[in-house]
């Protein structure tokens, strides 16, 4: 059985992330959700709440997980004997920091893969920020998140 995390911060998730775990499916016989959070800040106060929000989106799907960690993603990865970390790339921005990250990745976990699915043109410009601004601002953010 072939395992991929998906690892991100979700705040929240939105349909952009919902597409990269469907086609991560096609590859993958399993995608874990990993809500990554720093170990030296107070565990956010929403988080329950997003692992709900993500977890009742998938209520009916064996296939995904999802689960908060608060230490090194390939240690998350190893966990679940995952084969590789999906990510997803919406720019040259996300291209740059997720080259970094998934060479130190594989150079520090003994080979665990970086798969990049690259951004649906129709979410390229969608982020969690975004969805956090507007929402702060009363605005209906409801066709933004799955
Ligand atoms: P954001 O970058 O929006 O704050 P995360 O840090 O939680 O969200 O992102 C987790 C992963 O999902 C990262 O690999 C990120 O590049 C990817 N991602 C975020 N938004 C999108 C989107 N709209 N389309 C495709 N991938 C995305």
């Amino acid at each position: 059985m072939k395992t991929a995390i998906f690892p991100g911060s979700f705040n929240p998730f939105t349909k952009g992330h919902y597409d990269i775990v469907s086609r991560a499916l096609t590859i993958f016989d399993k995608v874990v959700i990993g809500i990554g959070y720093n170990p030296d800040k107070p565990k956010p106060d929403d988080l329950q709440q997003r692992i709900e929000q993500i977890s009742a989106i998938y209520n009916n799907n064996e296939r995904v997980e999802v689960e908060a960690y608060n230490d090194l993603t390939i240690d998350f990865a190893k966990r679940h004997d995952a084969t590789a970390i999906v990510k997803g790339v919406r720019s040259v921005q996300d291209y740059e920091y997720e080259r970094t990250q998934a060479e130190y990745n594989r150079l520090m976990s003994n080979g665990i893969e970086t798969v990049i699915l690259f951004a649906d043109p129709q979410y390229a410009s969608l982020s969690s920020s975004i969805v956090r601004t507007l929402k702060k601002f009363g605005k209906d953010v409801s066709d933004l998140l799955p």
